[in-house]
């Protein structure tokens, strides 16, 4: 239920305060790096849920615009990622989004991605399961080849319209005639100011509504769906990483305390340490794409 309390929490926001009462005030000690003893939990878990941040795309090249080196033309990520923004500017935030998805035609999945894909598909001959739950909103992991996805933040590949509410996977390139060669990020760019009715439009029957990129903005609430897929996946997995975001930074503080509380291991794979890692029971420092594949490798208990 811990989920439910939390839906509307900001993107990015620092959420360990609010959920490191109760059972995980018993959990105080070293996180450990020992990775031969994480080893030996996976190769006994069935059920793992990987979250993954914004870390793994990170390691892919594919800007976030947030931090101090996070910019498109001026803005950063929560300038033009809100509601307001759209119905202010659709065409400077459709501008923003078409530059994330064209950048995207010349990014691969890296090292962590394709781990976690071969993972999932050899845990499954095994009968044991790999679930992402990310909130990335590129489509690496699906190119890796992982099939079990909760986007959580949507995806840059969807768009949603803001009449009918259709959703529709969207792949092309440009995703209309007037965003051709628009999108620099450039400091010095001009604005395209494209007329609303020359921006992607609903294809319903007769719909013709204003589209929308299909992500969760800043001051949105998450879908409740996907939610209640998220629940299932920490209610009953037996394992669980944190991978290329903190797990004392949002979203992964919604989730991996409540599978914490459970008494179920977490281990943390992220650039990154600070002192509240070690209320989670591994951590293993450095990048995700160079710990993850030695910590997924095939155990010598795996008969198939
Ligand atoms: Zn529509």
């Amino acid at each position: 239920m811990i989920l439910r309390q939390l839906v509307a929490i900001g993107l990015g926001q620092r959420v360990s305060s609010l959920v490191t009462r109760g059972p995980l005030v018993e959990m105080t000690r070293s996180a450990s790096s020992d990775m031969s003893a994480f080893r030996n939990v996976f190769s006994k878990a069935k059920h793992i849920a990987i979250i993954t941040g914004a870390g793994v795309s990170a390691e892919s090249g594919i800007p976030t615009f947030r931090g101090s080196a996070g910019y498109w033309r001026k803005w950063q990520s929560q300038d033009l990622a809100t509601p307001e923004a759209f119905f202010r500017n659709p065409s400077l935030v459709w501008e923003f989004y078409h530059y994330r998805r064209e950048i995207m035609q010349s990014k691969r999945p890296n090292a962590a991605h394709l781990t976690i894909a071969e993972c999932e598909a050899r845990l499954r001959k095994q009968g044991r399961s790999v679930v992402v739950i990310t909130q990335v909103i590129d489509d690496l992991h699906f190119q890796a080849g992982s099939k079990q996805v909760l986007k959580i933040h949507g995806s840059l590949f969807e768009t949603r319209c803001v009449s009918c509410g259709d959703v529709t996977v969207n792949q092309r390139s440009p995703i209309c005639d007037a965003l051709q060669g628009k999108g620099s990020p450039d400091t010095d760019a001009s604005d395209a100011k494209i007329p609303p009715e020359e921006l992607p439009r609903c294809e319903k029957n007769d719909c013709h509504g204003l589209l929308r990129p299909n992500v969760i903005w800043f001051g949105e609430t998450l879908d409740s769906h996907v939610l209640t897929k998220v629940e299932t996946v920490l209610d009953t997995c037996d394992l669980c990483l944190v991978v290329g975001t903190s797990s004392i930074v949002y979203p992964a503080a919604m989730f991996a305390p409540q599978v914490a509380s459970r008494g179920v291991p977490v281990a943390e794979f992220n650039i990154n340490t600070t002192p509240e890692t070690t209320r989670f029971t591994y951590h293993f420092p450095g990048p995700c794409g160079t710990t993850l594949p030695i910590a997924l490798a095939r155990h010598e208990s795996e008969v198939i």
